[in-house]
């Protein structure tokens, strides 16, 4: 999963480390195929590195977001061999 530059903008990651890609929630829900509110959701489960603009909009890093939409994807080919969630 790739996210260019016309998602977001060039940002400092704290939790990269490092010069990262930041993206809009909106592009981040495109991209890994989920609503707003889902993300919105995992924003608050603190699944995602995120800063907030200078406006107060908040912004995703990208390599979070892509980690996170590999995560599901590989759930969901698991999920179809009758795979049990525990806890
Ligand atoms: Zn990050």
């Amino acid at each position: 999963m790739r996210f260019d530059a016309e998602s977001g903008y060039q940002g400092f990651c704290p939790e990269c480390g490092g010069p990262m890609l930041m993206i809009s929630a909106e592009a981040a829900s495109a991209g890994i195929g989920a609503t707003k509110r889902q993300v919105y959701r995992w924003i608050e489960e603190n699944r995602f590195h995120i800063q907030e603009s200078g406006s107060g909009e908040t912004f995703l890093c990208s390599a979070s977001v892509a980690a996170h939409g590999a995560m599901r994807e590989n759930r969901g080919l698991l999920g179809q061999g009758g795979s049990e969630e525990s806890n």
